[in-house]
């Protein structure tokens, strides 16, 4: 991975500039520190969300429709599920 932030030098010592911002110290890992507070992504869920499930009374799993799909044919698989 590259490296989040660039090497400069100031009054001979060496400095840590955020590429992201105008951040900048003189300690690496306090850069680092600030790029994994301010810009890294969090680690993705292992799991995702929770994703509901309806199974029929004959142990088929029933696919739920999602939002956004309120269709007739969507309610009347959910009225057949529910019954
Ligand atoms: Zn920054």
């Amino acid at each position: 991975m590259t490296k989040p932030f660039t090497r400069g030098t100031w009054h001979g010592m060496t400095t840590y500039q955020c590429t992201l911002c105008q951040f900048d110290c003189m300690n690496e890992e306090t850069a680092l520190a600030h790029y994994q507070d301010h810009f890294a992504e969090p680690a993705p869920e292992l799991n995702g969300p929770p994703v509901p499930l309806i199974i029929d009374s004959s142990g088929t799993t029933v696919s739920v429709p999602t939002v956004g799909e309120d269709t007739d044919e969507a309610f009347a698989l959910n009225m057949r599920t529910l019954k």
